[in-house]
């Protein structure tokens, strides 16, 4: 099967799932992936803190409708489970719809789409409707009957899924996306259906320098969930990817690092301009998906998302008109194919570490002069390459890579690289990564 025809499945067998915060729609969609992948689910149970939240009970949901007054179902959860606002409390009865219509939440704009609500942490229950069904609820002066047969399970858990792809360095790249979203497909559908791909690509590399942790996990409380049970993990990563909204027919775009001119910046601006691709670029702000938790002051993680269609800024987007015919898996495989360029960018940024951190390195015991028996002559270009060398020297401490050396020193990565292969050459220095 080609690739396009693999995300086409993959689209279509997890659009229809209710996936939310927690629940058995969430466990079914990860139950899918790891038959592509072999992920590692794990489940944090309900109530654990974790920093300064705590997981909140598990939901799931049988069945929800609103009928009219000649007992019609009007609006019905089976149909589309963005009907319910997520996480809605049980309720049934009989109401008014004046008593109700607070609860009922439609787009005056949009009058062919069904709004996305939620109340994960404040105990409510609601609709959201199409315009044309709110007037058919508001013109019945009848009663209205409703039902939620949903459950908050005691004991119950939040699903994660994770996998790990061992490179020659322990250091590690977070690729995280997230899965508490219901049918809407570039919302994060998409973010889903292309980790699990890229997964799958680095599952068959066997010369990848860092290592690549691959996490899906319901948004901000499964990211903060994850960092609050694995500080361990959350130390060795260098750099992180959000994926997420990357299967519209619009534009490309990127959301920069906290820190602009952080290494991953740099490589997400090269693989475009490599490509040939226009792209929005979208600073750093306070908004937006995981990388919030990822970068905070106790992880300060450098995290940056691709994305084609980014969310806020399509018409669709937490709507139900985000579905299967806005986003494509030809979309979907251009976003694939520059997550692959960046990903082989990223992990081709070596490490190099010296191994004479104590004090400088006798030059002429390592061979260290550019030229043989010569003297460090006032030509400047012999000068200026054991000043590289020396530079280098001075820089490779283990933790930066050659793109953030090369930035630093102001000179060309090509050249810093050569220089480095010289200096590994001769022992003076180790490649980490
Ligand atoms: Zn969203």
């Amino acid at each position: 099967m080609s690739l396009e025809n693999n995300f086409e499945k993959l689209l279509n067998d997890l659009f229809p799932l209710p996936r939310s915060l927690t629940g058995n729609g969430n466990r079914q969609t990860l139950d899918i992936i790891k038959k592509i992948i072999p992920l590692k689910i794990v489940e944090y149970p309900s109530g654990q803190k974790v920093f300064d939240w705590t997981i909140p009970k598990e939901w799931n949901v049988k069945d929800a409708w609103i009928k009219d007054s000649s007992g019609k179902k009007i609006i019905d959860y089976s149909e589309s489970n963005i009907h319910l606002v997520g996480y809605s409390a049980p309720i049934t009865g009989k109401f008014r719809f004046k008593d109700i219509k607070d609860k009922i939440y439609y787009l005056e704009d949009q009058p062919e789409a069904i709004p996305y609500r939620t109340t994960y942490y404040k105990e409510d229950w609601g609709f959201c409707v199409t315009k044309k069904q709110y007037d058919l609820l508001s013109k019945d002066s009848g009663d209205l009957e409703l039902l939620i047969d949903s459950e908050f399970k005691k004991d119950g858990s939040m699903t994660i899924g994770e996998i790990l792809i061992k490179g020659k360095s322990s250091k590690e790249i977070l690729v995280s996306t997230y899965i508490c979203h219901p049918s809407l497909a570039n919302d994060n559908l998409s973010g889903i259906v292309l980790t699990t791909y890229l997964a799958k690509l680095l599952l068959s590399k066997t010369d990848l320098n860092y290592s690549w942790r691959f996490i899906f996990v319901p948004e901000t409380i499964g990211a903060i969930a994850y960092c609050a049970n694995n500080k361990d993990i959350m130390e060795k990563i260098d750099t992180a990817l959000v994926v997420t909204t990357v299967g519209g027919p619009g534009k490309f775009g990127y959301k920069q690092s906290f820190n602009g001119s952080h290494y991953i910046n740099e490589l997400i601006e090269k693989t475009f301009e490599n490509m040939d691709i226009k792209y929005e670029t979208y600073p750093f702000d306070i908004h937006g998906s995981d990388e919030r938790q990822y970068s905070s002051i106790g992880f300060r993680i450098n995290t940056a998302s691709v994305t084609k269609d980014k969310y806020y800024e399509y018409k669709y987007y937490h709507n139900s008109l985000d579905n299967l015919d806005f986003v494509k898996a030809s979309y979907l495989e251009e976003s694939y194919n520059v997550y692959c360029n960046l990903i082989n960018e990223i992990d081709n940024t070596t490490i190099f570490k010296t191994n004479n951190p104590n004090c400088e390195v006798m030059l002429s015991k390592h061979l260290i002069y550019p030229e043989l028996g010569g003297t460090i002559s006032p030509n400047k270009f012999t000068f200026s390459k054991l000043d590289i060398r020396l530079w280098l020297l001075f820089y490779l401490d283990g933790k930066k890579n050659l793109v953030e050396i090369s930035k630093i020193m102001d000179i060309e990565f090509n050249i810093i690289y050569e220089e480095c292969l010289f200096l590994e050459k001769n022992k003076i220095i180790s490649r980490i990564a």
